[in-house]
C-alpha cells in the first residue's frame, strides 16, 4: 500500500474528528455562556427589584407618618407651619416632587409651597389620576400611579398615594407625593448597572387592559410622551408570554402570584432581540425588568469562538507540518529503498533492475543510434580465489570507479553482476572509437593497489550497435555478450558483433537444445586415435567423442563440449565418455588379447566436480579396467588457474596409479616452476608447434627444448597432429617419445580400430 496515501488518510480522519469535536465543544460553550448570562440577569433583576421594593416601602411609611402627623389634632389647619414642615421634608428628599394631602373626594387640603395651584387640583376629576386615586382608597398599601406629566410643576412624575385611615380602617384622607421621573432626576438612575443592561418598570395591566412603562433607565433621546404615555405593543406582550409559557410552563398570572424571577430571550418594543430578567412586585403591582442586548452573549461567545478556532487552526498547522514531515520522510525512505533496489551495494553503480526501469527514458534521449558494451574482467576469479572476496571486492570498487571516470554522465553504466558490466553508450565518432576503446582497456589494465598488494587485470569487451545489429534491447545484450566471448579468446581486447557470430550464436542455442537428448537418442559414439611409439609400435589410443544429430548433422566436439560445459550437461556427457571408452577398450583388449594405453579427455568443469575421482574409480571398478594403462588428458589452462584446488586432486589421481597428460601444451601460460609442482606423466605438444617445425627454426628449437624439459622432469613427450613423415623424422631427431596424427591414423570407430589392431598384430606376427 502507498504509505503516503495512508498517512494523509489518517490526517483527514483526525481533521474530521477534530472538527466534530470543536463543533460540539463550541456548542456547549455557547450554552455555557448563555446560561451564565441568564443567571447573571436574574441576579441583577432580583437585586434591583428588592432595592425598588424597599425604597417604595420606605416612601409608603414616610407618607403614612406625614399623613398621620398632619391629621393629628388637625395640625394641617395651621397652614403656614404645615407647609414649612412639608418644604423641609422635600429638601431632605430631593427626588420627590412635592407633598399634598387630599380629602376622599380628591380635593387638595394642603400641599407643599411648590404646588402653587393646589386648591384647583381634584384627583377624581382627572382621567389619568382617577383610576389609581380610587385604588388608593381601597387598599392599605401605598398605590403607585401611572407615570404622567404633573402640569402644576410641569414635570414627569411617578405618583405615590397612601390612604390614611382611622383605627376602624375608615379613610380619613390621602397623602400623596411624586417621584421625579425625568432624565437624570429619578433616584433609580443612580443605580449603577453595566452598560449593556437597562432597567424597565412596567405598571401592571390597567382597567383598559393596557400596560404602560413606569420607568426606563435608558430613555436616551426618546421623548417621555412616547415612553410613558403610549401603551406597550400587544404583540410584544403576546410573544413574551408565549416564551415564558414555553420555557417555564407558567402563565403571566401564575408569575404574578409566585413572584419568581425568570430570564428569557425575547424581543422588546423596539423589536430588538434581548435577554430579559423579569419579576413582579405584588405589593406595588409593578413588573421589574432588567434587559440586556442579546448581542452581548454573541459577542462573548465570539471571543470564545475566536480563541477556540485560532487554537484549532494553530494546532492543525502544527499537525499538518508534522504529517508533511512524516510523509516527506516516507517519500524519502521510499526513494532510498528504490535506490537501494536499483543499485549495486558494493560499487553503488546502477544494477540490471535500474537498467530495465530506466532504459525507456534513456532511449528517448538516444533515438538514432547507440552502442551496448558488454565488459567482462579477465582472470578476476583468480583474485577472489587466491586473496579472498574482501580483496576482490576492493578491486571491483576500484574498477567501477575507473569505469565511471571513463564514461560520460549521459552513458548508462550498469554492474550486471560479478565481474561483468554493461554500458549503454551514445555513439561516438567512428574514427575515434578504436582509440577510445584502447584507452579504456589501458585504464582498466593499470595496476591496482589493494591492501598493500598489486594486481593487474584485463578486460574483454563485446559491442553490439543499435540499430545496425538489432532493434530490441534484450537481443542487443545477447549479441554484445556473444561478441564479448569472442574478445575473451584474445583477452584484454574488444570485439564488435559481426554477422558471423550471429550464426554461431544461433548454432549454440540449437546445440544446447539437441544435446540434451543426444545420449537417449543414441547419437553419440566414441572414436579412438592410435598413438605410436618412436619405434613404430602401438603405445595406445586417445578416445574422442563424436555426435551426429538429425537436425544439425555431424557436430565437432570443439563446438559442443563448451556448450555442455556452460549448461552443466558435461557431467552426464563425461560419464558417458568414460564408461563407453572403458567398456569398449576393455572388450577389444580382452578379445584381441593385447594391452595398450587409453587416454580420455577430461574437461575442466568435469574434473572440478566434487565427486569426480570417486565416480571415475567406481566406473573403473565396474568395467574391471586396469588403472595403470589409463591416462586422463587435462588442458594446461586448468592447472594454473586453480592450483590450490587442483593440485591435491591431481596428486590423488596420480596416487591411484592413473597417469595424467597435459594436453595442448605450449598454448597456455604455465611456467617451469608450476610445471615442476604438477604430478604430470606426459606432455602433449600442441599441433600448432608441430605444424611449424619444418619451416620455422625457432619453433623447431622451441619443440626441442619442450622435449628436453619434459625429459628433465621425467615426463613422456607426445607430439599431436603429426601429418607427414618429415615431421616424424624431425621429432624423432629431437627425441620425442610418442606420435599421434593423421600420418599414422585418423580417429577410428570401434570396428575400424579392431581391424587396425588386427593389421598391426598380423604385421608383428609376420615379423
Ligand atoms: P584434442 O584433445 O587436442 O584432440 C585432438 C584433436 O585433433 C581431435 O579433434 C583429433 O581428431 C584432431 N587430430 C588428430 N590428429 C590430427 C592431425 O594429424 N591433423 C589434424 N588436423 N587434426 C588432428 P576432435 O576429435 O575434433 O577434438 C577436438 C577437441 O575436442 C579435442 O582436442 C578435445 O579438446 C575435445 N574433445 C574431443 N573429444 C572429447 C572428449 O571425449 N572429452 C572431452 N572433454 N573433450 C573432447
Ligand atoms: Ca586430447
Ligand atoms: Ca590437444
Amino acid at each position: 500500500m502507498n504509505v503516503n496515501y495512508s498517512i494523509w488518510k489518517i490526517f483527514y480522519l483526525i481533521f474530521t474528528g477534530a472538527i466534530i469535536l470543536i463543533i460540539t465543544l463550541l456548542y456547549h460553550r455557547f450554552y455555557d455562556v448563555q446560561d451564565r448570562y441568564h443567571a447573571q440577569i436574574r441576579h441583577y433583576t432580583e437585586i434591583i427589584s428588592k432595592t425598588i421594593h424597599s425604597d417604595l416601602l420606605q416612601k409608603d411609611m414616610l407618607l403614612e407618618i406625614i399623613g398621620k402627623q398632619l391629621l393629628d389634632k388637625d395640625n394641617y389647619k395651621n397652614k403656614q407651619k404645615t407647609q414649612e414642615i412639608l418644604d423641609n421634608l422635600l429638601k431632605l428628599n430631593p427626588y420627590l416632587v412635592g407633598f399634598g394631602l387630599f380629602d376622599v373626594n380628591g380635593r387638595a387640603i394642603i400641599a407643599s409651597t411648590n404646588v402653587k395651584t393646589a386648591n384647583k387640583i381634584n384627583l377624581l376629576k382627572n382621567k389619568t389620576t382617577e383610576y389609581y386615586f380610587k385604588k388608593s382608597l381601597k387598599t392599605t398599601s401605598m398605590v403607585v400611579g401611572r407615570t404622567n406629566l404633573f402640569k402644576v410643576v410641569n414635570k414627569w412624575i411617578i405618583p405615590l398615594r397612601k390612604a390614611i385611615r382611622d383605627t376602624n380602617g375608615n379613610v380619613l384622607a390621602v397623602m400623596a407625593t411624586g417621584l421625579k421621573n425625568e432624565k437624570n432626576t429619578n433616584y433609580l438612575d443612580s443605580i449603577k448597572l453595566p452598560d449593556d443592561k437597562a432597567v424597565v418598570i412596567i405598571k401592571d395591566i390597567d382597567d383598559k387592559n393596557n400596560l404602560y412603562r413606569q420607568y426606563f433607565s435608558k430613555s436616551g433621546n426618546i421623548s417621555s410622551e412616547i415612553l410613558y404615555n403610549t401603551p406597550l405593543s400587544k404583540n410584544v406582550l403576546e410573544i413574551t408570554s408565549k416564551i415564558i409559557k414555553n420555557k417555564y410552563n407558567f402563565t403571566v398570572d401564575d408569575l404574578k402570584l409566585n413572584g419568581e424571577t425568570m430570564s428569557i430571550k425575547t424581543i422588546d418594543s423596539f423589536s430588538k432581540i434581548i435577554l430579559a430578567g423579569i419579576t413582579y412586585d405584588k405589593k406595588y403591582n409593578l413588573w421589574i425588568i432588567v434587559k440586556s442586548d442579546y448581542n452581548v452573549i454573541l459577542d462573548e461567545f465570539f471571543k470564545v469562538f475566536i480563541t477556540y478556532i485560532s487554537l484549532f487552526i494553530a494546532s492543525f498547522i502544527v499537525i499538518f507540518f508534522l504529517f508533511k514531515n512524516i510523509s516527506s520522510y516516507d517519500r524519502k525512505k521510499k526513494k532510498a529503498l528504490i535506490f537501494q533496489a536499483q543499485h549495486d551495494t558494493l560499487t553503488s553503480l546502477p544494477n540490471i533492475i535500474y537498467m530495465y526501469a530506466n532504459i525507456d527514458k534513456w532511449r528517448k534521449k538516444h533515438t538514432e543510434k547507440f552502442d551496448i558494451l558488454y565488459i567482462d574482467l579477465d582472470n578476476f576469479k583468480n583474485i577472489n580465489d587466491k586473496f579472498g572476496h574482501k580483496v576482490g571486492d576492493k578491486v571491483l570498487i576500484e574498477v567501477a570507479k575507473r569505469l565511471q571516470s571513463f564514461f560520460s554522465k549521459d552513458d548508462m553504466l550498469i554492474r550486471q553482476g560479478g565481474d561483468e558490466f554493461i554500458v549503454f553508450r551514445e555513439c561516438i565518432d567512428d574514427t575515434k572509437i578504436d582509440e577510445s576503446f584502447l584507452k579504456l582497456i589501458n585504464l582498466i589494465s593499470k595496476t591496482y593497489h589493494v591492501d598493500k598488494k598489486e594486481f593487474r587485470i584485463g578486460m574483454s569487451m563485446g559491442i553490439a550497435r543499435f540499430p545496425k545489429d538489432a532493434l530490441i534491447i534484450e537481443e542487443l545484450l545477447s549479441l554484445a555478450d556473444t561478441a564479448m566471448y569472442n574478445a575473451k579468446k584474445r583477452k584484454n581486447s574488444y570485439s564488435f558483433f559481426s554477422e558471423k557470430m550471429r550464426h554461431k550464436n544461433i548454432f549454440k542455442t540449437d546445440i544446447e537444445q539437441e544435446l540434451r537428448s543426444a545420449i537417449e537418442k543414441d547419437e553419440l559414439w566414441m572414436v579412438y586415435q592410435p598413438q605410436i611409439n618412436a619405434d613404430g609400435t602401438l603405445y595406445g589410443v586417445e578416445a574422442l567423442i563424436r555426435w551426429e544429430n538429425e537436425k544439425l548433422g555431424l557436430v565437432g566436439p570443439d563446438k559442443f563440449i563448451s556448450v555442455a560445459e556452460d549448461t552443466g550437461l558435461i557431467k552426464e556427457l563425461g560419464e558417458f565418455i568414460i564408461s563407453t571408452s572403458l567398456k569398449e577398450i576393455k572388450k577389444i583388449q580382452s578379445d584381441l588379447n593385447i594391452k595398450f594405453s587409453l587416454s580420455i579427455n577430461i574437461s575442466v568443469i568435469q574434473l572440478m566436480e566434487f565427486d569426480f575421482l570417486k565416480r571415475l574409480l567406481s566406473l573403473i571398478k565396474y568395467e574391471n579396467f586396469d588403472k595403470s594403462i589409463l591416462t586422463i588428458e587435462i588442458t594446461e589452462s586448468l592447472s594454473i588457474e586453480d592450483l590450490d584446488e587442483s593440485l591435491p586432486l591431481l596428486n590423488a589421481i596420480k596416487n591411484e596409479g592413473i597417469e595424467i597428460s597435459l594436453d595442448d601444451f605450449g598454448t597456455g601460460y604455465s611456467s617451469l616452476s608450476i610445471l615442476k609442482k604438477l604430478p604430470i606423466n606426459e606432455l602433449k605438444i600442441d599441433k600448432s608447434f608441430i605444424d611449424e617445425i619444418l619451416y620455422d627454426e625457432r619453433e623447431k628449437a622451441l619443440v626441442k627444448s619442450i622435449i628436453n624439459i619434459g625429459k628433465n622432469f621425467g615426463m613422456k613427450t607426445l607430439a599431436e597432429g603429426v601429418e607427414s613423415l618429415e615431421q616424424v623424422e624431425e621429432l624423432k631427431n629431437s627425441k620425442c617419445d610418442i606420435f599421434q596424427g593423421y600420418y599414422f591414423s585418423k580417429p577410428l570407430n570401434k570396428d575400424d580400430l579392431i581391424q587396425y589392431l588386427h593389421k598391426i598384430k598380423d604385421k608383428n606376427d609376420r615379423r
